[in-house]
């Protein structure tokens, strides 16, 4: 579907025979006419990071605006998405039916990882996507603009989901495409990002197949605007860490094991956040099924997200493993029927 205008157009092009009358070419067609009337990059960078100065909130506003003006973010797309909250022992679960973008089986985005990408741009998410023209097997990107950001000494960059899942569904992508990987750099971006963007929290996916993210090949983020339910989800516990006296640490009423950071002190909440890590990476406890490795194969990883929380760092650990078997193929641990 198009906005009016668009279609309007695209109906004309169809009935002169100057495009074909698919999905794909019509996508492909709007974007280019769009394209016509996008300001210019660097004109978008400039007005984002005047506002920025003034006010961070006003900037993400501004540069939202323009994504789903632009159609980049085709909102009457996303609009069709079934989405309600629904009450839980847990607090109130956000649940989407997907029906604006075609989820990936798990085992394709394995496979996917190991293969080795020809094309140009190399991915969806690399930089090289702004303003690429597009074709049958790759989006056209013409209307898409990118906001340069400098955090915890590397550069990235700010873009939104073309899907938005929530409100204001931003990916934080690295300007390089290098593979997904939780380590302690992770968690340093992740509150380096919350830091420039504190009213956004970010998280990453996790570095495994089952349990990570459809595209493991391009290091990125998830953030946003929006308070999920395990933010506001009950403490069960609070725990003191020896040698980390400054952060709080308690354990998340989740149906995953999730362990809560909190403090002043980002540098400790780094320390900790790696302490736990490579203790879970190595962690085995064959009474329920978990086990670190199988013939050499890794299993276990975080999935963390950073927030700022009253002007203290937020940094939430949640524990996985990616094991499968015959009765899970989809994952012992990952959501199944
Ligand atoms: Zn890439």
């Amino acid at each position: 579907t198009e906005t009016p205008i668009l279609k309007n157009m695209l109906d004309y092009e169809v009935e002169k025979g100057m495009i074909e009358n698919k999905t794909t070419k019509r996508n492909l067609f709007d974007t280019k006419i769009i394209n016509a009337l996008m300001p210019r990059p660097s004109e978008v960078i400039k007005t984002f990071n005047e506002k920025y100065k003034n006010n961070k909130e006003e900037a993400t506003d501004y540069y939202y605006k323009m994504s789903i003006a632009s159609n980049y973010i085709r909102k009457d797309r996303t609009d069709k998405n079934i989405v309600w909250k629904t009450p839980t022992e847990y607090g109130d679960l956000d649940i989407t039916i997907n029906l604006s973008k075609p989820e990936k089986d798990p085992r394709d985005i394995a496979k996917a990882k190991l293969m080795k990408s020809t094309s140009y741009p190399k991915c969806l998410l690399c930089k090289q996507n702004e303003g690429f023209r597009g074709n049958i097997n790759h989006p056209a990107r013409q209307n898409h603009r990118i906001i340069p950001m400098e955090f915890a000494g590397e550069n990235w960059f700010l873009q939104y989901s073309p899907y938005v899942y929530y409100n204001e569904h931003c990916i934080i992508l690295n300007a390089k495409h290098t593979p997904m990987k939780i380590y302690r750099k992770t968690f340093e971006n992740l509150l380096g990002f919350v830091e420039k963007l504190p009213h956004y929290f970010a998280g990453s996916n996790a570095d495994l197949p089952i349990v990570g993210g459809s595209i493991l090949s391009h290091d990125h983020y998830q953030g946003g605007h929006y308070t999920f339910a395990m933010e506001v989800a009950p403490i069960e516990e609070t725990f003191e860490v020896k040698g980390y006296e400054n952060t709080k640490v308690y354990r998340v009423k989740w149906p995953m094991s999730v362990i809560r950071l909190n403090g002043e002190n980002k540098e400790e909440i780094i320390d900790l956040a790696e302490h736990i890590l490579d203790k879970w990476k190595n962690y085995s406890d064959e009474s329920v099924e978990i086990l670190h490795e199988t013939d050499g194969e890794p299993h276990n990883t975080i999935t963390p997200i950073a927030r700022m929380k009253n002007g203290k760092y937020e940094l939430d650990l949640v524990l996985r493993n990616n094991r499968t078997n015959e009765a899970h193929p989809m994952g012992i641990f990952h959501p199944h029927s």
